[in-house]
């Protein structure tokens, strides 16, 4: 590749040391907090791609890690629904045992529904993640 005199010149660019956004080298003040760039560094056109690729790494890290505490919060939400489902499933039953009503009857229902449901979303949502990804 070919790189002529004028071209690495245009690429070569300037920090602000002020707010740290980057102008041209041709600009005497800053484009965007209006500060002098006389004293400002001058960095290369990769230098700053560099610090654009970490700081886009960091933002992805930063996403991952929101990510992962909605889904330790969708763990918690699930083990709640169980423990909930199990506990009207069982009290439904001993329930219906001792005085064979139909409230106790609709809460072995309602446990067993709430059961299905759960993990049936826990099965579902892997297969909703990859179509929404
Ligand atoms: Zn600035």
């Amino acid at each position: 590749m070919q790189v002529d005199t004028a071209n690495s010149e245009f690429h070569q660019l300037k920090r602000c040391p002020t707010c740290g956004s980057v102008s041209l080298n041709n600009e005497v003040e800053c484009g965007v907090c209006g500060g002098s760039l006389a004293e400002a560094s001058y960095e290369s056109m990769g230098q700053i791609e560099r610090d654009q690729a970490a700081e886009m790494a960091e933002e992805e890290r930063k996403e991952r890690r929101v990510v992962r505490r909605t889904e330790s919060l969708g763990i918690v939400a699930t083990i709640a629904l169980v423990i909930l489902g199990i506990g009207s499933l069982v009290g439904g039953i001993l329930v219906l045992g001792q005085f064979n009503n139909l409230g106790s009857l609709l809460l072995v229902l309602l446990g067993m529904i709430l059961l299905l449901e759960v993990l049936g979303v826990g099965i579902a949502r892997p297969m909703f993640r990859k179509y929404l990804s």
